[in-house]
């Protein structure tokens, strides 16, 4: 049985009193949520406040990426140590505003992966297709491909601690969601990926999120599909109700 796992991307928002604000308004929301694994990956600015201010509740610290080198000569990177140092047990790995806007690559996000599992650090890797691709038809052959060629450094034994997020690049921040068919069907396909790369035991325990567009309104039905094992929440996780309504949508 998978529980369900939400968590919140709170992209470059949020100075450092913002955030405070947002997570103790949202920390008694879910105080009473139990079955539903939650987590907010704020900027690396407010990791560490966020980080205090999560101690002793039900939520999680992630972060929004994570450098593939240990340390040194990397300007403008964070690594897996100093996510750690700060109290994160996550990372978003390979959003599409990354793929987009800084140019990352598969590669890229199969070598921050290798250093978050190195480093205890469980990988949210974000996978999708843009909407001119699923026009075209290629949907599965972009997404299944993400998921192979991101996943290359997993070994099968710790495949089943890696959290996927399917986030269609043309829902994220537009409003418009995927039908739960549509995500379903993409949720499936995702999955029997997973099976063929690491075993049917392996891929009937991973998380695959959903992602793009999520809100209390549609939560509920995108979360009750076979396949669909949580969510990953842009905008409607920057309002505490919001992102609680989401939450409690998934228990
Ligand atoms: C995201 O950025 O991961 C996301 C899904 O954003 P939104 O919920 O705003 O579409």
């Amino acid at each position: 049985m998978r529980k369900p796992f939400i968590a919140g991307n709170w992209k470059m928002n949020n100075t450092r009193a913002a955030a405070l604000e947002l997570v103790n308004a949202l920390k008694p929301l879910v105080a009473d949520v139990s079955d539903v694994e939650i987590a907010v990956a704020p900027t690396f600015t407010c990791l560490q406040d966020v980080a205090e201010a999560l101690k002793g509740s039900n939520i999680e610290l992630s972060a929004q990426n994570i450098s593939y080198a240990k340390n040194g000569a990397y300007t403008g990177e964070i690594s897996a140590d100093m996510l750690k140092d700060v109290g994160c047990t996550h990372a978003i790995i390979g959003h599409s505003e990354r793929r987009q806007y800084f140019g990352e690559t598969d590669h890229d996000v199969s070598k921050r992966v290798r250093a978050a599992l190195d480093n205890n650090i469980i990988p949210i890797v974000c996978v999708g297709e843009t909407l001119a691709q699923r026009e075209a038809g290629k949907t599965s052959d972009v997404v299944l491909g993400q998921v192979e060629n991101g996943l290359s450094s997993v070994k099968k034994e710790e495949a089943a601690k890696v959290v996927i997020a399917y986030e269609p690049v043309w829902a994220i921040g537009t409003g418009v969601t995927a039908t739960p068919d549509q995500a379903q069907e993409v949720h499936a396909a995702i999955r029997l990926k997973l099976a063929e790369l690491f075993g049917a035991d392996n891929a009937a325990a991973m998380r695959i999120q959903y992602g793009g567009s999520v809100k209390a309104s549609n939560a509920k039905e995108l979360l009750g599909q076979a396949d669909i094992d949580g969510a990953l929440v842009g905008g409607a996780s920057l309002k505490a109700a919001d992102f609680s309504a989401i939450i409690h949508a998934a228990k």
